[in-house]
């Protein structure tokens, strides 16, 4: 163990000690990568703040992990769910147990504040808790048969080995509900996860392995997406692979898992509307929008980036969501009092900076922030303020892209008709938001909206633990997370005929 590379600050939340380096986990050993490469773990709050050193595993280490999930599998795929269910409470106990440690570390490492880490925290424990539960409820369908004294039922088995590729935002909350069903259905794990979130990530496994999971089960390997993300892809023991990321590299992991007909999840980006309506609760709209805009720094994907809103009450809301977006406390995400972190790397907060260019080039009008915060404490991170535009058109750039930052674009709409075309007109489909007192047009709404998740008069960002999540278009490929049906996707529906008549068959089935 080691301490960080510049001093943290005295003020805020107690934070843990970092790793000197993180290891690999593979068949129950931790272990230095051969390769000898590493990246930095860079606090994006203070850039001089080095939380260890990320190695990049060499392809024997990542044919290794494979090999470890390969001579796992018969034995967990044998082991009844109710045992297995077992371990997930156990893990889902200790998660509740280290909470606050684990949300030091995630906001250390990725930037969203401490409240907000807790949240994650929490919603991963909650996540593992169903999961545990389905471990005594999955089942099959038992039919009825054309065949006399013939019993017909399909039965649920694992795939194997499965690979889980995951992105930095949630780095606790995603492994978690791709694992935490791949495990109860009986298929052993090789996890990549973000290399710019590698202690959330390490803490992760650590408590399944402190719970009891035997070893080569799950296997950690660090890398970058690149090598080690698309070995796994390409790996020809790999039976699946569950992918959250951005539509770049779901696209490549879903062309090359098509090229051997791979089962391929994919969970990408959002572009996600909150429409209101003018006869709308105008202050609950406008709370929801700023804090699925700015909330986690606008780098979730169920955040709010484009309020749709009826022109005649879009004065009067966009001066609310201004005095809003002003009360935002941008800084340190451990520090006291702070309700907004920074952006997580260098490259995603060129983005944003680009996307505020983007902007004043397409001529929309700045309502507030558009700026970079260097000031006193935020001189050495990457805060960006909380950034309103007005005036914007539904085909401009930043109406339209992924920008993944404090920005929110206003689109004001002359009706309902047009607030619905507004809202589709992307190529995203995750999750959206209305805010009406009509009921006949909040059931029309949820008609016509494309996306996988749809919230009334609650705000875009939020779901539950027992609720399908995912995304429509070109967010989503693969059946959806979380809920009993995250089973299906790491699951081989089996049909069985079993005949008991000891008799030969007069008639055949077709
Ligand atoms: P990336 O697509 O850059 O990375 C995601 C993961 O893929 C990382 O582990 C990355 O590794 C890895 N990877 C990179 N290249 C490859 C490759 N060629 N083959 C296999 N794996 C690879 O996404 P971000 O981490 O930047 O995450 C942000 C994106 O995730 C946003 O677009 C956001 O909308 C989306 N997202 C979607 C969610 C949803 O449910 N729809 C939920 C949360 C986020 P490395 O870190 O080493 O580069």
């Amino acid at each position: 163990m080691s301490t960080p590379t510049a001093p943290a600050p005295a003020t805020g939340r107690p934070r843990p000690t970092p790793p000197a380096r993180y290891r690999n986990y593979v068949g129950g050993k931790w272990a230095d990568s051969a390769s000898g490469k590493s990246v930095p773990n860079v606090s994006p709050a203070d850039q001089r703040v080095i939380l260890g050193q990320v190695p990049l595993s060499t392809p024997q280490e990542v044919d290794a992990a494979v090999a470890a999930a390969v001579q796992a599998f018969p034995g967990w795929r044998d082991t009844p769910a109710p045992v297995r269910a077992r371990i997930l409470y156990k893990w889902n106990a200790l998660i509740e147990k280290h909470a606050d440690e684990i949300a030091a570390i995630l906001a250390w490492e990725e930037g969203k504040t401490f409240g907000e880490a807790r949240g994650e925290v929490m919603k991963a424990a909650n996540v593992i808790e169903f999961m545990a539960g389905e471990g005594r409820r999955i089942g099959g369908a038992t039919l009825p048969s054309e065949m006399p004294k013939t019993f017909v039922y399909t039965v649920k088995q694992p795939l194997g080995p499965v690979a889980i590729i995951t992105p930095w935002n949630f780095p606790i909350a995603i492994p978690c509900w791709k694992m935490a069903p791949a495990l109860i259905a009986g298929n052993t794990i090789v996890f990549k996860p973000a290399t710019l979130t590698p202690w959330t990530a390490q803490r992760v496994v650590e408590l399944l392995e402190e719970a009891g999971l035997p070893p080569g089960v799950v296997n950690l390997i660090y890398g970058s997406g690149a090598a080690v993300g698309d070995q796994l892809v390409k790996h020809r023991s790999i039976r699946a692979v569950s992918f959250t990321g951005s539509n770049e590299v779901g696209t490549h992991v879903y062309t090359e898992g098509a090229k051997r007909l791979l089962k391929v999840q994919c969970e990408l980006g959002g572009k996600n509307p909150l429409v209101v309506l003018e006869d709308a609760d105008l202050e609950l709209a406008a709370v929801a929008t700023a804090q699925g805009a700015f909330g986690s720094t606008g780098q979730r994907c169920t955040a709010t980036s484009r309020a749709i809103v009826i022109d005649s009450i879009a004065d009067k809301f966009v001066e609310m969501l201004a005095a809003l977006a002003k009360k935002v406390v941008v800084g340190d995400p451990l520090a006291d009092g702070v309700t907004m972190g920074p952006s997580v790397d260098p490259g995603q907060f060129k983005t944003v900076m680009e996307y505020l260019g983007v902007a004043k080039g397409e001529g929309v009008k700045l309502v507030t922030g558009g700026k970079r915060l260097e000031d006193g404490a935020h001189a050495n991170g990457l805060f960006v303020e909380p950034t309103i535009y007005d005036g914007v058109n539904g085909s401009m750039r930043i109406a339209k892209e992924e920008i993944f930052g404090p920005v929110l674009s206003v689109i004001r709409v002359k009706d309902f008709d047009e607030a619905v075309h507004v809202a589709n007109d992307v190529e995203f489909g995750l999750s959206s938001s209305l805010y009406t007192n009509d009921v006949n047009r909040m059931y029309r709404f949820v008609d016509l909206i494309e996306t996988g998740i749809v919230h009334v008069n609650s705000p875009t960002v939020g779901g539950e633990a027992q609720a399908p999540f995912g995304g429509m278009k070109g967010t989503g490929v693969g059946t959806r997370e979380q809920g009993a049906v995250a089973v299906d996707f790491f699951t081989e529906l089996k049909t069985v005929y079993a005949d008991y008549t000891g008799t030969k068959r007069t008639t055949n089935i077709y």
